[in-house]
């Protein structure tokens, strides 16, 4: 993955939110000061366009409290269940009756409800404030109606936007006593609008923390929202992600042509006032550049996006079936900070598989060459045909399991993506799987041929050749813990599954080697230190030639990784 476009809200952020701005035509209530707190309260029934604000806040919303096991918890929307909170300390007790309502979409961007309060019906509007702006005609101040006034409000946007804060503009209108429904038609005409909420939605450590390890790990980090622009470029601030300073809201991708997209897209991160739509031709921009784009989503219409992306990810809380079922990864904990686990860990077995297959294929090699060229030569063959399968049992069942669970190596996270045409078995591979397969073999016939000129017994030689195979396999795996780099690291101890595989190991060589049944199983025998001297020596010369190999390919084709 070379780009990773990520929602804002509840992925990168907490998505617990709470008002800390009131903002009417006259007044900015800062609703954290406890200095303030009854001053507010004792304002409600006073101040006209306060109590306005807390209505919307009370009658505008889907969300409830309930007391679980004696805990709190708000079910429904956090930007209502935030509006709640407030509403809820403020002095207002009003009869009320919900008769109907237009529920929240991303892609309209408001919401709003017909109510019935103290036998008057009124329609409470409240949704992006960009929206609202453009549909109210008149608004509240000084405890009056007046003709709405657009600028200071663009100014009280901006200010309060560019703090970080996700706005809500609320708007009301009175209508008559018989209306029993509720359509878009009916929020076009007459609302008057009584002032925004400003909520802190703050980022999630974790996510501050994995936007940062994705950079490093050339992996650039594209955050997209429904929020207003300032909002979102000071909370990308926040965040860490890299071009903050700018943003393209949704009316810019709409006016842009498919090629403009695809040449603005690599340098805009951030993406304000989207809907689910624009997500698409976000991913298909990013594709034309030939880049790797994982994209999430929560909602029904993020599908067409997520299955578009080369890796679509989906909530698995917020997430709806629809989205899970296009998702190529569900994120169980809608965490950012997850898919840059998710990363690391892909690295890490991918990394570990090219190490196993460096690994497995010279082994298996030198075994066969063992045999073939015993073969063609017309000679005996130097281990029996049970001896060749054991020898090959035991090192598949201990050995080549120990790589795959090598933790990824400190640079793991530092490197840029992999190219994705790259070929596991690159010419490097071959050099190495050919030499070492020779090294592997001609050692085995080399301590064969030795032993055989000092008149050794057949049991002897076979047990020993058994012996020495082992350990040029184990010599050789520690060889395959770096492809390129020497092998011996830091993390060698921590790897724990290493060193069991080789405890099994040594215990079927003690077997192998000193159990009278298997002598009978396997023709093996009893052999001396002298013996298991020579082996470990063929050993210990694999593992160097290998590494004077390596750091010899180090210095004269110094290789990527
Ligand atoms: P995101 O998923 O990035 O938060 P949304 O499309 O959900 O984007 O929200 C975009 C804007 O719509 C918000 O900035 C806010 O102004 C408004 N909004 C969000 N939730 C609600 C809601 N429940 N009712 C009314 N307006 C809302
Ligand atoms: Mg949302």
């Amino acid at each position: 993955m070379e780009v990773i476009c990520s929602d804002k809200t509840g992925t990168l952020t907490k998505n617990e939110m709470s008002v800390v701005a009131v903002i009417t035509a006259d007044d900015l209530f800062d609703t954290t000061d406890p200095n303030e707190h009854d001053n507010q309260i004792n304002q409600t029934s006073s101040n006209q366009a306060l109590t306005k604000m807390v209505e919307t806040a009370l009658y505008c919303n889907d969300t409830k409290v309930t007391y679980k096991g004696g805990v709190r918890e708000i079910i429904g929307n956090p930007t209502e269940g935030a509006l709640l909170d407030w509403a809820n300390q403020m002095a207002l007790t009003e009869n009320v009756k919900e008769i109907s309502k237009l529920p929240f979409d991303s892609a309209y961007k408001y919401m709003a409800t017909l109510v019935d309060v103290e036998d008057k019906r009124y329609i409470y509007l409240k949704g992006a404030p960009d929206v609202l702006l453009d549909l109210v005609e008149k608004e509240v101040s000084h405890n009056q109606v007046k003709v709405f006034d657009e600028s200071p409000w663009n100014e009280k946007i901006a200010t309060n936007a560019k703090l970080g804060q996700r706005l809500l503009a609320a708007a009301y209108k009175e209508v008559s006593n018989t209306k029993e429904t509720l359509t878009h038609e009916d929020i076009s005409s007459d609302m008057i609008l009584v002032g925004l909420f400003g909520i802190i939605d703050p980022p999630k450590k974790e996510a501050i923390e994995a936007v940062r390890v994705s950079r490093q790990a050339g992996i650039s980090v594209k955050m997209i929202t429904g929020d207003h622009k300032d909002t979102a470029m000071a909370i990308a601030k926040d965040i860490g992600i890299e071009n903050y300073a700018d943003a393209l809201v949704g009316k810019d991708i709409e006016a842009l042509s498919d090629e403009e997209l695809e040449k603005v897209v690599m340098s805009t991160d951030v993406y304000a006032r989207t809907t689910p739509e624009h997500k698409l031709r976000l991913v298909e921009a990013i594709q034309r550049n030939g880049q790797i784009v994982g994209m999430t989503g929560d909602g029904v219409n993020d599908a067409p996006a997520l299955k578009q992306a080369d890796i679509g990810i989906a909530m698995g809380i917020k997430g709806t079936e629809v989205t899970k079922d296009a998702a190529d990864m569900v994120l169980s904990d809608d965490n950012f900070a997850t898919i840059t686990s998710a990363v690391k860990e892909g690295r890490r077995v991918y990394e570990n598989l090219k190490k196993t297959i460096y690994f497995s294929l010279p082994t298996a090699f030198a075994q066969g060459l063992l045999v073939v060229v015993s073969l063609l030569a017309d000679r005996p063959l130097p281990l029996s045909s049970v001896q060749i399968l054991w020898l090959n049992m035991v090192t598949t069942i201990t050995l080549s399991f120990a790589l795959g669970f090598e933790p990824l190596d400190e640079k793991g996270m530092t490197r840029p993506p992999r190219d994705p045409k790259e070929n596991i078995l690159s010419s490097y591979a071959i050099f190495r799987t050919v030499y070492v397969s020779l090294l592997l073999a001609g050692l085995g016939f080399l301590v064969n041929s030795f032993l055989g000129s000092k008149g050794t017994s057949i049991p002897i030689m076979q047990t020993t050749l058994i012996t020495t195979l082992v350990f040029g396999q184990v010599f050789y795996m520690i060889n395959c813990r770096e492809i390129i780099r020497f092998s011996i690291t830091k993390t060698i101890l921590s790897n724990k599954v290493l060193w069991y595989s080789l405890a099994i190991l040594a215990i079927l060589q003690l077997l192998v080697t000193y159990a009278p049944f298997m002598h009978v199983a396997l023709g093996t025998t009893v052999i001396t230190g002298q013996h298991i001297g020579i082996s470990v020596l063929a050993g210990l010369a694999v593992f160097i030639i290998v590494e004077i190999e390596k750091t010899l390919t180090r210095t004269f084709f110094k290789p990527k990784n």
